[in-house]
């Protein structure tokens, strides 16, 4: 059965262009709800921790900097089929493929600058969620 969480970010570029609030509603609109949520910068370290599945992509280095080069939201969606419904909305990787009304086609402005990251696996959502998020901040 498939879960009903899943994580994403609202990555540097989209925070700094001004999109915190627009991506907002488009989630909120989308039927997920907010179990968690925090706005902070992560280390150059962390984001090598979180990216660590990616450590062997020649992007590694350069998407790690990137992520940890300004602030970000951090959140935990709840939906029904969340991972795969939030794919859905955010659009492809790269928002020159993403379809018509997804967040990345609206709001990212590259590959690798693509507005927000979505979980691929319900396992993914429980480990990235825990990786920013203890019990006391979910609701
Ligand atoms: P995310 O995991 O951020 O939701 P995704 O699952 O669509 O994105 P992944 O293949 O997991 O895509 O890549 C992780 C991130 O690495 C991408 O979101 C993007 O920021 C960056 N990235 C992916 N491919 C490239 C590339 N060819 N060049 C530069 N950056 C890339
Ligand atoms: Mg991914």
């Amino acid at each position: 059965m498939a879960g009903n969480i899943t994580f994403t970010m609202i990555k540097p570029k989209a925070v700094e262009n001004g999109h915190i609030g627009n991506i907002l509603a488009k989630v909120i609109e989308g039927g997920f709800k907010i179990k968690a949520m925090k706005y902070l910068r992560l280390t150059k370290e962390q984001a090598m921790e979180f990216y660590a599945v990616h450590k062997e992509r020649p992007f590694y280095d350069e998407l790690t900097d990137f992520m940890s080069s300004g602030p970000i939201v951090a959140a935990i969606l709840e939906k029904e089929n969340a991972v795969e419904d939030y794919r859905k909305l955010i659009g492809a990787t790269n928002p020159a493929e993403a379809a018509e009304g997804t967040i990345r086609k609206l709001y990212a402005t590259d590959i690798q600058a693509n507005a927000v990251h979505g979980s691929d696996s319900d396992e993914n959502a429980q480990i990235e969620s825990n990786f920013f998020f203890s019990k006391l901040e979910r609701f």
